[in-house]
């Protein structure tokens, strides 16, 4: 578990982070830490990106650093290398709204960091720490933090019409930071699910894929059912039985894969062609889709088979025999792990489980006078033969094959 965050808590960037917000400083702009790494640092967990907020002006951030890529100048974002570290520095949004010359530029500080935290979507993302380490929470993240409560800053309604994918964010914060939902926040996912629908299929699934980090997904999952949320973005999901979902979430909890391959796990009872049709729908990669429908269907694994049953399972699944068998242990548990160890002890690379694996080839198929689709079928016959029994399939004993095997098609 986490550490509670609390009142001074340290977030203590690495040296090249520092570097960039002294000199942000040294120069007269505002310069904070704001967002995901604050947040997780409060929680005592380790931070992947250290996002910088300044006052300054892309152009005067650029020229302030001797390497830097516009990644998103447009945006007010360039990334600055520091000590071969690439650091994303983003521009205060609205700057200069408040500008009215009378306020003093501390103030004209503040408020503006305030102003742009005021964008972000949940309390626990609008926290900023400027270069003395000084907290500024405006939206009381801080303790929403140490109570685990996901709230939207300000109105939610409002905030979830704005950008609808903000709803699927507060879910997968809700199992990535192991929280519950502030019942308001809650109340206006229905109401705002038309704009979450307009999403882009691939801010979307980047969501799912970031929910898969979390400990126990299926807490994401939850809220996405009882909000209708998992209605407007997975049918195939949404209408499982409650048998089924309750499965599919265990299955989930306990899969020890990450990434796409943990979906396997969740999708494990919706039929195979409804799963690569969302994958397509979704904007999974090819690579992505094969692995995940190739697990799903293994799931269905012969737990007690023969021999032959497990080496007919596995010559599909070897090129993905890991996750393949990642899912088989979440969804059966000590039988999924009796069967992985089974499977493995078999040898799996040494297998014959496909043509390609066979000792003739097809020159000798068509040395032996078959032609055209023949030869195909002569090389499967062999294969389906030496997958019931792997002692016919020495070259010797294949090539005699072939001869009976042509003379009975004579
Ligand atoms: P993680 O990096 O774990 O995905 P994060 O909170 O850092 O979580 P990012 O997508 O990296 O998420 O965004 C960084 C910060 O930008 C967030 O903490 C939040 O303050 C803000 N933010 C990101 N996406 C949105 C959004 N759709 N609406 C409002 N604010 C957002
Ligand atoms: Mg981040």
């Amino acid at each position: 578990m986490d550490s509670a965050p609390h009142e001074g808590a340290q977030v203590s960037p690495p040296e090249p982070v520092r570097r960039v917000m002294a000199v942000l400083r040294e120069r007269g702009h505002g310069a904070w830490l704001v967002g995901g790494c604050v947040r997780d640092s409060l929680l005592g967990r380790e931070v992947h990106d250290w996002d910088l907020a300044t006052s300054a002006k892309p152009k005067q951030v650029s020229r302030l650093f001797p390497r830097v890529i516009p990644t998103g100048i447009d945006h007010g974002t360039v990334t600055v290398l520091q000590d071969d570290e690439p650091i994303e520095v983003t521009t205060l949004r609205g700057e200069g709204a408040y500008t009215d010359g009378r306020r003093p530029d501390e103030v004209f500080f503040v408020s503006d960091i305030e102003e742009d935290l005021a964008r972000r979507d949940f309390t626990v993302n609008g926290m900023a720490v400027d270069g003395r380490g000084a907290m500024v929470d405006p939206f009381g993240g801080l303790e929403d933090l140490a109570s685990r409560t996901i709230r939207a800053v300000g109105d939610p309604l409002e905030r979830f019409t704005e950008d609808g994918l903000r709803v699927l964010r507060g879910a997968r914060f809700v199992a990535t930071l192991e929280c519950e939902l502030d019942a308001k926040t809650e109340a206006a996912f229905g109401p705002t699910l038309p704009i979450f629908r307009k999403v882009s299929p691939e801010r979307v699934r980047d969501e799912w894929l970031k929910t898969m980090k979390a400990q126990r997904p299926s807490r994401a999952f939850a809220v996405m059912k009882r909000t209708g949320l998992l209605a407007a973005c997975c049918e195939p999901l949404d209408g499982l039985d409650d048998q089924d979902w309750r499965a599919s979430l265990s299955a989930l909890d306990r899969c020890e894969l990450s990434g796409a391959e943990r979906l396997g796990a969740l999708f494990h009872r919706v039929p195979v062609a409804a799963v690569d049709d969302w994958l397509k729908a979704y904007r999974f990669s090819n690579a992505e889709r094969k692995v995940l429908v190739g697990t799903v269907t293994a799931a269905d694994a012969p737990l007690n088979g023969s021999d032959e049953a497990l080496r007919r399972w596995l010559a599909p699944v070897r090129p993905m025999l890991d996750a393949a068998l990642g899912v088989v242990r979440a969804v059966h548990e000590d039988d999924g792990e009796a069967f992985g160890r089974r499977v493995r002890a078999m040898n799996p690379s040494a297998l014959t489980l496909n043509v390609g694996d066979l000792e003739v080839r097809g020159e000798d198929v068509k040395a032996a006078g078959a032609q055209g689709r023949a030869i195909g079928e002569v090389l499967r016959t062999l294969l389906d033969e030496v997958l019931t029994d792997p002692t016919r399939g020495s070259r010797t004993t294949l090539l005699a094959r072939i001869q009976e095997l042509m003379e009975d098609r004579a």
